[in-house]
């Protein structure tokens, strides 16, 4: 944690000529604008910078448009990229008479929600380790696109399914069908890529720890040590920019879509969740898997809302593509010590003070800051109001017989179907003013949209399906 002074240091020691102001939409998308460093003191700090907010899709409308940036210092970094020596710092957005938190600001919203848990007086401190899985492809002008891989990997099914020979030449050591998982060069071809995303990671200030190949072709996850809510919200910002600035210098994209591939993994962001009060670990205690009561309760909110955050923790159409049995992706509202099928899990911790919650429902489409504030939000919703969360199940949930599968309730199955929950069940949002009715309306309108755009476009398989009907 920087302080405004160690800041302006940074900026000295480091000769630096730039600074990079960034802050994020409410789709999540991390937006920048540079400063030449003589405009940059500990005053600027302090009293932050106005901008034009009216062309940020989901803010504020023309009339309106002037808002102010507040720079948090203990977010800085070096930009590893730029050629000039420039400063990165990021912020939260502010009403510039007021200088009250713009409502619609979502790292404003994390900012809040931390405030929140403090104010509750259930715990002061809540830890969040996001593991947000990717996948990485030549650009278009090269050769592995996701095209050509849902291809292969259409093909491979059909010779696993029928036994029927391949017709598609020769693969070499690309590992097929959730074969990633995780052999050694030459199958696994992203090894010095990875290293160079994670190493990079580390020179910019972040703590990391691993790599590796994932289940699917061409699917990678990189770990993160966990943090604080909005300090790992801004983690998984850098994240995101640093994997994808290093794949762009190997000639790749990488897209954190959710299910890029038919019929292969797709990219999960399991959050890991502990709440700590006075130094001592909430969530550790003698009940199942050795949690404590107010971890069951926190399940129990998380469970009960899940629909409600599914519109903030999968927020794209393609969320739901991902959200189906058979790819190590949750559908089934249930937690348990052991299998990996429901929403959550309790991963085994060598100590209380690894104690901790996996939400599997998540994935990388979302807006980290709203996901994590929702999800907080959820779980004390949970502890305040005791909410059960019934018996675990710690069988294969997808072994069980069909009535027994059929009774046990699931997340949604749309983007649509989230939003319209979103609708009915967000009073637990509200709470100390966290997220606002004004926001909500926002962001709804923003994933209508986008919903209408994917409800309103022919899909290629129907085509396939309907042409010749
Ligand atoms: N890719 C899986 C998912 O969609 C997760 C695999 C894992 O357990 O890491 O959630
Ligand atoms: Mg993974
Ligand atoms: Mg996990």
């Amino acid at each position: 944690m920087s302080s405004i002074k160690d800041a302006v240091k940074l900026m000295k020691d480091e000769e630096v000529e730039y600074v990079d102001v960034r802050f994020t939409d409410p789709r999540g998308k991390l937006q920048h604008v540079t400063l030449m460093h003589t405009e940059v003191d500990e005053d600027f700090f302090e009293e932050g910078f106005m901008f034009d907010g009216s062309s940020i899709a989901g803010w504020k409308s023309i009339d309106q448009s002037d808002m102010k940036l507040i720079p948090d210092a203990s977010s800085v970094y070096i930009d590893p990229f730029y050629a000039e020596k420039t400063m990165c710092v990021h912020c939260t957005v502010v009403e510039p008479d007021t200088g009250e938190p713009y409502a619609r600001d979502p790292r404003g919203t994390a900012v809040k929600a931390e405030a929140y848990l403090k104010a509750s007086g259930i715990g002061d401190t809540a830890y969040f380790g996001p593991e947000a899985e990717f996948f990485i492809f030549d650009d278009v002008r090269y050769s592995v696109t996701p095209e050509k891989v849902s291809y292969q990997v259409d093909a491979e099914n059909a010779a696993w399914n029928t036994d029927t020979p391949m017709e598609m030449g020769n693969l070499a050591h690309r590992p097929g069908y959730k074969g990633g998982y995780f052999p050694v060069n030459p199958s696994d071809e992203g090894q010095d890529i990875r290293s160079e995303m994670l190493s990079t990671m580390k020179r910019i200030g972040m703590k990391v720890d691993k790599h590796h190949h994932e289940v699917a072709t061409c699917q990678h996850e990189l770990g993160m040590i966990f943090g604080t809510l909005v300090e790992q919200a801004d983690n998984l910002q850098k994240y995101k920019y640093v994997i994808h600035n290093v794949a762009a210098a190997y000639g790749k994209t990488v897209t954190f879509m959710p299910k890029p591939i038919k019929g292969d993994n797709g990219s999960g962001m399991h959050v890991n969740m502990s709440v700590w009060k006075d130094g001592k670990p909430l969530f550790a205690g003698d009940k199942y898997a050795d949690l404590s009561q107010e971890a069951l309760y926190f399940i129990g909110g998380i469970l009960k809302h899940a629909k409600t955050l599914n519109a903030f923790t999968n927020p794209s159409t393609n969320s739901y593509k991902r959200l189906i049995p058979g790819f190590e992706a949750p559908v089934l509202r249930a937690y348990s010590a052991r299998n990996r099928s429901g929403c959550v899990r309790i991963p085994w911790a060598e100590s209380p003070k690894a104690k901790r919650v996996e939400a599997r429902f998540p994935d990388p489409s979302a807006n980290p800051y709203l996901c994590f504030a929702a999800l907080l939000m959820a779980g004390l919703d949970g502890i305040k109001n005791k909410i059960d969360p019934g018996p675990s199940s710690d069988k294969d949930l997808y072994d069980l017989p069909p009535e027994e599968l059929a009774a046990i309730p699931t997340v949604c199955g749309s983007l649509r179907e989230a939003l319209e929950s979103l609708e009915k069940d967000h009073d637990f949002l509200l709470a100390g003013d966290v997220f606002t009715k004004d926001q909500i309306e926002g962001y709804m309108a923003l994933k209508w949209d986008e919903v209408y755009a994917y409800e309103h476009t022919p899909h290629p398989v129907e085509y396939q399906m309907y042409y010749s009907c």
